[in-house]
């Protein structure tokens, strides 16, 4: 399902796990004997049972019983040794490396099959290069600012823009909090130029730092790299990757070029999603009537019934930024 790139990628963030565990075990080992020197002691002492249980077979007498006594010594050494370690807060576990994956060790690879952590770095690393062609950046919530939506309610439909953003803002910076990869679709509408795309990115911020797999992107880019690969001129798994990643994000839906082939990608991508339950954000200048005329039933019907709505609304504000910054 993933491309070779991604599959060296995540190996190459594998082999660096290994070895910083590795390292890091040897660290700590080399600080503990130079911090307490009984350790490098007790080590040197076990070291040597085996040397010893050779000369009790050779110096013939009572083998067993001395191969007994050795046993006990490294067994009162090894308690020292633990004890000594747990009061200075260690363990002699502490000593081997600690891998990320307790599964693979970090190896990528067990019992013969792929691990779990091989395929989660794929599809991270496949979604990061999804992502990166676009010109998009996740962003924060902090850089939305309500001083661009007016307070005052609007004549025809009654709600203050700044009470409504206010709310909607609030909505999503839950949403991003509480993710967990089974959350509600969600679908952003309002007009051009007040922070739909803002707001998803945000969203991706957010979820991205808690450790899902996160595609956003202008719809028509992702739409127009389905349809090279589907007429085999690029290489790649594009629909697989926004259909498998955690969240996807479709900016600006409704501007792209409008293609009976564009239409059943998008409708694969939506209903494969709704199908393995995982959530979907669109944002969209289109209404109710306007996504089922271009649509059609099948995709308007699940988005306008099956996704969250949000409205956002209020003057574009990268309009009235441009104008601040000529005044
Ligand atoms: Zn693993």
């Amino acid at each position: 399902m993933y491309n070779r790139d991604s599959y060296d990628k995540a190996m190459a963030t594998l082999k660096e796990r290994r070895s910083d565990a590795t390292a890091r075990a040897a660290a700590f080992h080399e600080k503990m004997r130079n911090e307490l020197p009984r350790v490098r002691e007790i080590e040197q002492l076990m070291a040597q049972s085996s040397a010893k249980v050779v000369q009790a077979i050779l110096n013939h007498g009572n083998v067993e019983e001395q191969v007994e006594r050795i046993k006990a010594e490294n067994l009162a050494l090894q308690v020292e040794l633990s004890m000594l370690l747990q009061d200075h807060g260690a363990a002699t576990s502490d000593f081997e490396p600690q891998y990320t994956c307790k599964i693979c060790e970090d190896t990528g690879f067990a019992n013969g099959k792929p691990c779990v952590c091989l395929e989660q770095l794929m599809r991270e690393f496949s979604c990061m290069e999804l992502s990166e062609l676009s010109a998009m950046k996740p962003t924060s919530f902090e850089d939305l600012s309500l001083e661009y939506y007016s307070s005052k309610a609007d004549s025809r439909t009654g709600v203050a823009p700044r009470a409504q953003m206010r709310q909607v803002i609030a909505f999503c910076r839950a949403y991003a909090e509480n993710f967990d990869g089974h959350d509600d679709s969600l679908l952003l509408r309002g007009p051009t130029g007040v922070g739909k795309t803002h707001l998803s990115l945000a969203i991706a911020g957010v979820v991205l730092s808690h450790g899902y797999s996160v595609v956003y992107g202008p719809i028509q880019q992702m739409l127009h790299r389905i349809e090279r690969e589907h007429f085999g001129r690029s290489d790649g798994n594009t629909e697989d990757v926004l259909i498998g990643c955690d969240l996807l994000i479709l900016d600006d839906v409704g501007t792209e070029f409008s293609s009976s082939f564009y239409t059943s990608a998008l409708y694969n991508i939506i209903n494969g999603r709704l199908m393995a339950e995982k959530p979907t954000i669109i944002s969209t200048n289109l209404n109710q009537k306007e996504l089922t005329e271009r649509y059609g039933e099948q995709i308007a019907s699940r988005i306008t019934g099956l996704f969250t709505p949000l409205v956002c609304c209020g003057k574009d504000v990268r309009q009235q930024k441009l104008k601040q910054s000529l005044e």
